[in-house]
């Protein structure tokens, strides 16, 4: 059975490492830090009672619900299942496999390098500056040949530190004309003013990528927006499946984005920022902890002295941390996401105990 299939895999398929998501890697957890969702859950309903008609492809109250929030157009939005799908598509219409490329700075989000593998087109990693987490402006400009997209993630995901506006318009102004420049505003909630959104006008090459999953506390409903000039969004929208967001989805999300529902987005995001300055107080006093990072999102990047006992023994009582050491200048790091109080408090306690033996 097996070999009568096998061979007929893409090559770049067969040996594709996939994502280890949060959900994939497992654990038999109660306090899940290692996917940086939202520990608040705000609840919602929906009126909608049928559905035997496709949903609309690109839903007009959602659309101009997000273009309101963001102060854009509704014709520089793309509504998308997650900004995963924002990340996959973008590749999927300006790089031609086997002869494109894509630049991305680990270490960071691994699926801008996944997505582009599957879809056989080439990753160039760049590395950040070590700690400073700084992009390698000189080393990037010497390596545009062929290069459609470049992603930056900001705040950086799993360093939790933010790239300077600066850096981010030399980053444009040495690209214009050549390639994209994608920047990843998943945690952008968590440090709203370095958002790129008001640079759109002046940058044609410029596309910023936004989730509902993180800040908004919506991981469950997989949407996502892209937002660029509407030349960008009109060639996504040639690309993109004709249904993406379902019924229940659109609704759901339109309703998140209300201006109530916005402000309480706002009060949680207060809150874990202060759960987050919390954590790392507490950290600071415990001898495991080697270095804590500056972090401008939902969570933090800790290298620990015996990061592996560390990581195992929490695992073991029910707290889920995901582990960085794999990464390129992250030896020894975990990456904890903010939880609740009750959770913050527990993880400080647990690692206070493991600290005493
Ligand atoms: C979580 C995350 C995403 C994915 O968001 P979804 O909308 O849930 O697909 C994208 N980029 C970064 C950096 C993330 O951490």
């Amino acid at each position: 059975m097996k070999d009568s299939i096998m061979h007929l895999v893409r090559s770049n398929i067969a040996t594709l490492e996939p994502y280890q998501s949060a959900r994939r890697i497992g654990g038999n957890g109660h306090t899940w830090l290692n996917a940086n969702e939202c520990p608040i859950s705000s609840p919602f309903t929906t009126n909608i009672t049928s559905f035997n008609r496709y949903p609309e492809s690109q839903p007009k109250n959602l659309i101009s619900s997000y273009a309101n929030y963001v102060h854009l157009a509704n014709n520089q939005i793309l509504a998308t299942r997650g900004a995963d799908e924002g990340i996959e598509l973008l590749i999927k219409a300006f790089c031609d496999p086997g002869e494109d490329s894509i630049i991305c700075c680990p270490p960071t989000y691994d699926m801008y390098a996944i997505n582009a593998s599957i879809l056989n087109v080439q990753v160039k990693e760049i590395p950040t500056l070590k700690e400073t987490w700084k992009i390698d402006l000189e080393n990037i400009q010497r390596n545009l040949n062929k290069v459609k997209l470049i992603y930056i993630c900001n705040p950086n995901n799993p360093t939790g530190n933010l790239i300077s506006k600066k850096d981010i318009i030399n980053l444009l102004k040495i690209t214009l004309g050549l390639t994209l420049v994608v920047i990843d505003e998943a945690y952008i909630e968590f440090s709203s003013k370095y958002s790129m959104v008001n640079f759109l006008q002046y940058y044609p090459h410029l596309i910023i990528l936004r989730t509902l999953s993180k800040a908004f506390s919506l991981a469950g409903i997989r949407c996502g927006f892209t937002l660029a000039n509407k030349e960008i969004i009109s060639i996504l929208n040639k690309v993109i499946s004709p249904y993406p967001i379902s019924t229940i989805v659109a609704d759901i999300a339109t309703q998140a984005l209300s201006e109530i529902a916005i402000k309480k987005m706002k009060s949680r995001v207060l809150k874990l920022n202060c759960n987050r300055d919390w954590l790392i107080d507490e950290l600071k006093k415990i001898s495991l902890v080697k270095k804590i990072f500056n972090s401008h999102a939902n969570y933090i990047l800790v290298k620990f002295h015996m990061y592996k006992k560390i990581f195992q023994k929490l695992w073991e009582k029910g707290i889920i941390l995901r582990n960085q050491h794999h990464k390129i200048n992250l030896k020894k790091c975990l990456r904890i996401s903010i939880g609740s109080d009750s959770e913050c408090l527990r993880l400080i306690e647990e690692i206070k105990i493991l600290s005493n033996i």
